[in-house]
């Protein structure tokens, strides 16, 4: 057979679909499994975004479309922008393409030759890295763990950039850990981002609809105007407007920047399909209740996750304050045995768990962080106390 190229083979399967699917098999042997694994918003958008795609359909030409995004797509996504304090952006900022995964990807190619280095910080979501890899880039991790609530601190950036990377990622709120950034905070990393002019900064900010407790979206450009020049905000309609399989990304930045984007999607997709535009279009300028709904469900359901984890002797697990996830630090576990058998690390953990409990969690190093594991609590409601219990069970059972 042929050699595939270098590149596929330098980014690894999802091990959250490893641990998705295990807990699919032991269902289908009649186990009763509760899933924390994956990251899926479990609701549908609102009516009005299925009359609209119903809409389009019956008119639908059957045409190529823009490869930058319909015009009333990206109107509908700078209305939204504004809504979030980012103001003074045009169309010619903006694209649209298949997922913020794909903008991420679109990104990584426009900014990124062989060798190039990207610096993000540590936990990050999973596919930064295999893109990255793909892409043959250089990959600083910055690490970031419990003891500093998983979060950046402005002295950690500022080395990082002291090596000069091509782009610096930043993910606000985080998926694994939940955490969002202050305002502050935001602030505090922006003044050391303005200090380093030869960085490009991409904002993966795909949870930005999901904040609780009161907590303001912010980003760096609102505090260094200077850093829209190269500054990159990229959002998604997958998890906050419960549209994952429709597959809608969006991104802002400098228009050189958007300009690249739009001659990558020329070659990769031509256009995402008008049905999906007109939803999209929906969602965005459309009645806010569901996300707005959802916000508040996911607020209660943090609350009831950080309970049970607080009542567990040893578990250090900082606050989050958005997204849908919890990500407690477990290393309290390691060394210890749950019925004989033994936990020495998050991945032994996580198939314990699952093994005895029937409760699937994804591991820490998924995300580069060992230590750690992620719950994601978009499970329905009532199996949400289920699982918890089953975790408080078995951490009381550790010897
Ligand atoms: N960024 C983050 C932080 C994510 O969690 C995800 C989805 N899990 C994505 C990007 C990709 O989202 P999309 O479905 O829009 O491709």
């Amino acid at each position: 057979m042929p050699q595939l190229a270098k590149r596929v083979g330098r980014a690894k399967p999802s091990a959250i679909m490893a641990v998705a699917e295990k807990a699919r098999k032991l269902k289908a042997e009649g186990r009763d499994i509760v899933s924390f694994s994956i990251g899926v918003p479990n609701f549908l958008p609102g009516e009005h975004v299925y009359a609209a795609a119903r809409e389009a359909l019956a008119r639908d030409s059957g045409q190529y479309g823009s490869n930058r995004g319909s015009e009333a797509l990206l109107d509908a996504f700078l209305g939204h922008m504004a809504k979030l304090g980012l103001e003074g952006y045009r169309r010619e900022n903006c694209v649209v393409a298949v997922g913020a995964k794909h903008i991420l990807y679109n990104l990584f190619e426009a900014m990124l030759d062989e060798g190039d280095e990207i610096a993000f910080p540590t936990p990050y979501w999973t596919s930064y890295l295999d893109i990255a890899e793909i892409v043959g880039a250089k990959i600083r991790l910055l690490p970031c763990g419990s003891e500093q609530d998983y979060k950046l601190t402005p002295a950690q950036l500022d080395e990082a950039l002291s090596h000069k990377p091509r782009v610096f990622l930043f993910n606000n709120p985080s998926n694994p850990t939940g955490m969002v950034y202050t305002p502050d905070e935001v602030k505090a990393l922006a003044a050391v981002i303005a200090k380093h002019p030869d960085t490009w900064v991409i904002t993966d900010d795909i949870y930005n609809r999901m904040l609780f407790d009161g907590i303001a979206y912010s980003n760096f450009v609102q505090f260094e105007p200077s850093l829209r020049e190269r500054t990159v905000f990229v959002d998604s309609l997958s998890k906050t407007y419960g549209m994952p399989g429709w597959r809608v990304g969006l991104m802002a930045g400098p228009q050189e920047v958007a300009k690249a984007v739009v001659t990558l999607n020329s070659n990769h997709i031509t256009n995402i399909p008008e049905i999906v535009t007109a939803a999209a279009v929906a969602a965005l300028s459309g009645p806010q209740d569901v996300p707005k709904a959802k916000c508040a469900e996911f607020a209660g359901k943090r609350d009831q996750v950080m309970a049970t984890l607080e009542s567990i002797p040893g578990l250090i697990c900082p606050r989050p304050q958005g997204a849908f996830y919890v990500f407690p630090d477990i290393s309290c576990a390691f060394g210890k045995s749950h019925k004989g058998v033994k936990i020495d690390n998050d991945v032994d953990f996580c198939n314990v768990l699952l093994e005895a409990k029937g409760v699937a969690c994804v591991p820490g190093s998924a995300f580069g962080e060992p230590r750690s594991m992620r719950i994601s609590y978009t499970c329905p409601t009532e199996q949400l106390p289920v699982g918890l219990e089953r975790i408080r069970e078995f951490f009381a059972e550790l010897s």
